[in-house]
């Protein structure tokens, strides 16, 4: 019998936790509110320790959170969470209670790193070497896996936060990055639009021109990915992506942007390059059974 892992994708509203063999196979599963740390961690414990006391030890845990994190192993507050605006969930710990109570290693990285790697092994990206994966929801995240492996580097990547042109009929909205104001995130996440019109993009009229507006912004981290990693594919989820306009438009501007240059994306057309999850809306998740497996190779 292979070994039994569990994993949590811990986000901002609510955390999902499983009891898996591997990414195939998840045994059982249980959702819960993001309330405080105490309770939902609490809850967490608890499901573990029932499906535990029923099918036998963990081998490893994977956590796949929101952050920002502290993920470097060598650091006095690795596990911990930063400086995250969350109420009370600051310098929370989410790698130390999980390995002292189950008594078994618990790898920790971001949701969006996570969701990259998951892509990567079993999702769109499978068989590439070089894999970003883009997540678009309340703000704007991106994760590079190289080789089968997320790039950290100093801390992790946060290319939701470059400088964009602006699209020429959307001059009003300042921006709403409390850092950068009109940098990428500030302009084109759920919160932009929220802020540009009011309403979250599933809720605007068909043939409104979010889509356009969105797909304009998002194109130019494309280009910008194409030219600076030369991935071998580019994964956009995310609720944002939801909306079946905005690929196109994200692809269109890409295509603009990169004028051309084509060599840059290899063999394969932008249209190839750019595309939806191949895991839906369970990258998150199944990467944290990823990360869960790589504590025991
Ligand atoms: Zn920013």
């Amino acid at each position: 019998m292979s070994a039994l892992l569990g994993a949590i994708e811990a986000g901002g509203t609510k955390f999902v936790c499983v009891v898996a063999r591997d990414a195939a196979t998840i045994l059982a599963e249980r959702r819960m509110a993001t309330t405080t740390p105490a309770a939902t961690l609490g809850a967490a414990e608890e499901f573990f320790a029932t499906v535990s006391s029923e099918m036998g030890a963990l081998s490893a845990i994977g956590v796949a959170s929101f952050g920002p994190l502290d993920i470097r192993r060598s650091s006095p507050t690795y596990g911990r969470l930063l400086a995250t605006p969350k109420p009370g969930w600051a310098n929370v710990d989410l790698v130390a209670r999980f390995a002292t109570r189950f008594s078994c290693p618990v790898v920790l990285d971001t949701d969006v790193n996570a969701a990259a790697l998951a892509e990567a092994l079993h999702g769109a990206g499978r068989g590439c070497g070089v894999v970003v994966y883009v997540t678009v929801g309340t703000g704007i995240g991106g994760g590079i896996v190289v080789g089968g492996h997320a790039v950290h580097g100093a801390l992790h990547p946060e290319m939701g936060h470059i400088r964009v042109l602006r699209h020429e009929r959307d001059r009003a909205l300042p921006g709403v990055c409390a850092f950068h104001g009109d940098c990428l995130e500030g302009l084109a996440s759920g919160s932009a639009i929220r802020a540009r019109y009011g309403a979250p993009l599933d809720s605007l009229p068909a043939g409104h021109e979010a889509p356009e507006i969105v797909g304009y912004y998002l194109g130019q981290l494309a280009a910008t990915i194409v030219l600076m990693i030369s991935p071998e594919c580019i994964v956009f989820g995310g609720g944002v992506m939801n909306n079946d306009r905005v690929l196109p438009e994200l692809r269109s501007t890409a295509t603009r942007f990169l004028n051309g240059y084509l060599p840059a994306a290899g063999p394969r057309s932008l249209d190839e390059l750019i595309v939806a999850p191949g895991l839906g809306a369970r990258s998150g998740i199944v990467g944290a059974i990823t990360l869960a497996e790589s504590a025991l190779t």
